[in-house]
C-alpha cells in the first residue's frame, strides 16, 4: 500500500447548502488541536475549470489562493479554520480532471490505448488528491469534501473514485444529511436520509458517520431509529441543529465527542490535549457575540438589495475579517449592506450618516460606480474612516482626482475608455487577454510583494516594510497621474518592489483613509485578524465614540 494519509471523505445527502464545508473544516480544526497534521481539499463537480468566471451573486465570493487560484468560497473557510495556505490544487473540478486526462492523451501518455471515463477519470481524481497529499508533506489526515449531494449524476465519477480509494487506503465517509421536521404532524422525517444512505451505498461508500443537520436538535430516540434502519452505529450519529453562527460549529462538534469516535475508528489516539486552544476559541466566540459596544460598518457595493445570507456569501471573507477584527478589540461589528446604486447627492446623510466606517470592496464593471464615488467623497470630507479594497481603492483615486485635483470626468478605462483622465488604466499585459477573450485565470492573480513607505499608515499597521498580499485585478492606478495626485495630498504608501505599480494609497490628513490594490480579506484568521482590518475597526470605533 503506498504511503497515504488517513482519509476522511465528507459528502452530503438530501440537500446541499447545509454546512458541509463548515463541518469539514471544523473537523480539521479539531484534528489539528489534537496534535495531528491535517490538510483539506474540495471537489466541485462542475465543468467550469474554477470559480473565476462565476458571478458572486450566484456562487458566492471567488476566493483567491496564494498561487493565484480562483476558487469556491469554502476554500476560504478551510484557510481560516486551519490557518494554512492552500493552493489551486486543493480545488478539484470536473473541468480540471477532464482537461488533465485529455492533455495526457494528446501527449500520447496512454501508450496507444484509448483514454476512457473508466478507469482514467477516477484514476486522475486519485492522482490529483495525492498531489494535495504531497504538497502537504503527507499529513496524518486528509479531509476531502465532495460538493453537491450523493446521487447527483455529476458526482458519480467522484463517488466512484472515492469508493475505490476507500478500498485501498484507510478512509472513512461522513455523510452530512438533513432531517426535515414536519410541523403539521409534529414529526421528524427520516425517509430522505434513508434514500441518501442508499445512494451512498450504491456508490460503494459506507456511511461510517452521520451528521444530522436540522432546524432544531434531533432527539435521541429519532437518531436511534435512523441507526436501526440504516445500520449506522448510534454513537456515530451526531445531531447538529442550526446554531447562532457557523463559528459555533467547532465547539458543538467538540462537545459531541465525534472526534474521539473518528480516532477510535482509525485506531488512533489524541496526541495533544486541545483544552487550552478550545478555551481560547471560546473566548473569541464570547467576544464576538457578547461585546456590548457596537461599531457600524457600511459595505458600499454594486449589487441591489440582497438577503443577508446572499450578501454574506458575496463578501464572505470581508465579513469575516471585519468580525475577527471586532472580536479582537471587544466590539461587535454590524455590517450594513449599502447598495451603491441607491446613493444620490441628496440622500448621503440618510444612508451613510449613522455609520462609523465605510468600506468599498472589490468589484467589476460600471454598475454602482458613481454611488461608490459619492460614498468615498462623503467619507473623505467628513473624516469617516474609509477602507477601499481593489476596486474600492481605484474608486477612491478617481474621487480624489475629480474632486480634489479638478480632473473632471476622471475615470477608470474599465468604465470609460475615452476619459480625459484615465487615472486607473488597464495593465499593459492584460490588453491582449481581453481582446482575445482569454478571461479564465488570466488576471494579475495571487501573491505579490509590496514595499511600504517608512512612516506611512500602512507601515504602522503592518509593523513591517515588506508585505505579501493576494491580488485579483486587470487594472491599476495609472503611474502617469501619481505625481499630480500626490501634489494634492494623496500618498502612495505601497509599491511593487520594482517601484512601478502603486499598491496602497492613503490620505495622511484624514483620521483613517486607506485603499489597497490587493485583497487583505483572504488572509484574516479568527484569532489573528488582518492588521488593516484591525486598524479600520479601531478607527471606526473612535469615530463612533465622538458622537
Ligand atoms: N475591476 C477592477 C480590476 O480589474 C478591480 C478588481 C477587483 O476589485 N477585484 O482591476
Amino acid at each position: 500500500m503506498k504511503k497515504a494519509p488517513k482519509f476522511i471523505f465528507v459528502v452530503g445527502g438530501v440537500i446541499s447548502g447545509v454546512g458541509k464545508g463548515t463541518i469539514a473544516s471544523s473537523l480539521g480544526y479539531l484534528l489539528k488541536l489534537n496534535g495531528f497534521s491535517v490538510a483539506i481539499c474540495k471537489i466541485d463537480p462542475y465543468i467550469s475549470m474554477d470559480a473565476g468566471n462565476m458571478r458572486p451573486t450566484a456562487h458566492g465570493e471567488v476566493f483567491v489562493s496564494k498561487d493565484g487560484g480562483e476558487m469556491d468560497m469554502d476554500l476560504g473557510n478551510y484557510e481560516r479554520m486551519l490557518d494554512f495556505e492552500i493552493t489551486k490544487n486543493h480545488n478539484i473540478t470536473t473541468g480540471k480532471v477532464y482537461q488533465n486526462v485529455i492533455n495526457k492523451e494528446r501527449r500520447m501518455e496512454y501508450n496507444g490505448n484509448h483514454a476512457e471515463v473508466i478507469p482514467d477519470i477516477p484514476n486522475e481524481v486519485e492522482r490529483m488528491i495525492f498531489e494535495v497529499v504531497k504538497e502537504n508533506n503527507n499529513p496524518d489526515f486528509l479531509i476531502v469534501e465532495l460538493g453537491g449531494t450523493v446521487g447527483d449524476l455529476q458526482n458519480a465519477i467522484f463517488e466512484y473514485a472515492l469508493a475505490n480509494m476507500s478500498k485501498k487506503y484507510l478512509a472513512i465517509t461522513i455523510l452530512v444529511t438533513y432531517i426535515f421536521y414536519l410541523s403539521s404532524v409534529g414529526e421528524f422525517k427520516s425517509k430522505p436520509t434513508q434514500h441518501a444512505i442508499l445512494a451512498l451505498r450504491h456508490a460503494g461508500l459506507n456511511p461510517d458517520f452521520l451528521i444530522a443537520r436540522g432546524e432544531k436538535d434531533i432527539p435521541d430516540e429519532f437518531l436511534q431509529k435512523i441507526s436501526e434502519r440504516d445500520f449506522v452505529e448510534k454513537d456515530h450519529i451526531v445531531s447538529l441543529p442550526d446554531l447562532r453562527s457557523s463559528y459555533d460549529v467547532p465547539i458543538k462538534l467538540f462537545e459531541s465527542k465525534i472526534l474521539k469516535k473518528i480516532l477510535d475508528n482509525f485506531s488512533e489516539v489524541s496526541k495533544k490535549d486541545p483544552k487550552d486552544k478550545i478555551f481560547e476559541y471560546q473566548k473569541f466566540l464570547q467576544s464576538t457575540f457578547e461585546s456590548k459596544e457596537i461599531v457600524r460598518i457600511g459595505l458600499v457595493e454594486k449589487y441591489g438589495k440582497m438577503d443577508s445570507t446572499q450578501h454574506k456569501d458575496v463578501f464572505v471573507s470581508v465579513y469575516h475579517s471585519l468580525i475577527f477584527a471586532g472580536s479582537k478589540l471587544g466590539v461587535k461589528v454590524i455590517v450594513e449592506q449599502v447598495p451603491a446604486i441607491d446613493l444620490t447627492d441628496e440622500n448621503l446623510n440618510e444612508k451613510l450618516g449613522h455609520l462609523d466606517g465605510i468600506l468599498v470592496p472589490g468589484g467589476f464593471g460600471a454598475s454602482g460606480v458613481e454611488g461608490k464615488i459619492l460614498a468615498i467623497k462623503y467619507a473623505r470630507e467628513r473624516s469617516i474612516p474609509f477602507f477601499g479594497i481593489c476596486y474600492g481603492m481605484q474608486m477612491a483615486t478617481i474621487e480624489f482626482a475629480r474632486n480634489v485635483c479638478g480632473m473632471n470626468g476622471a475615470n477608470t478605462t474599465e468604465v470609460n475608455q475615452n476619459t480625459k483622465f484615465p487615472v486607473v488604466d488597464i495593465l499593459p499585459e492584460q490588453i491582449a487577454k481581453l481582446r482575445e477573450k482569454n478571461f479564465g485565470g488570466t488576471m494579475r492573480l495571487g501573491n505579490y510583494e509590496a514595499i511600504l513607505s517608512k512612516g506611512s499608515l500602512a507601515e504602522k499597521l503592518y509593523g513591517s516594510e515588506k508585505i505579501i498580499e493576494r491580488h485579483r485585478h486587470r487594472y491599476e492606478l495609472n503611474p502617469n497621474f501619481i505625481e499630480k495626485l500626490e501634489s494634492k495630498g494623496l500618498k502612495v504608501s505601497g509599491r511593487s518592489p520594482d517601484g512601478i505599480l502603486p499598491e496602497i494609497i492613503e490620505l495622511p490628513n484624514h483620521p483613517f483613509f486607506i485603499g489597497v490594490q490587493f485583497h487583505p480579506e483572504f488572509k484574516s484568521r479568527p484569532l489573528i485578524p488582518h492588521p488593516i482590518f484591525l486598524g479600520f475597526i479601531e478607527a471606526s470605533r473612535k469615530k463612533g465614540k465622538n458622537f
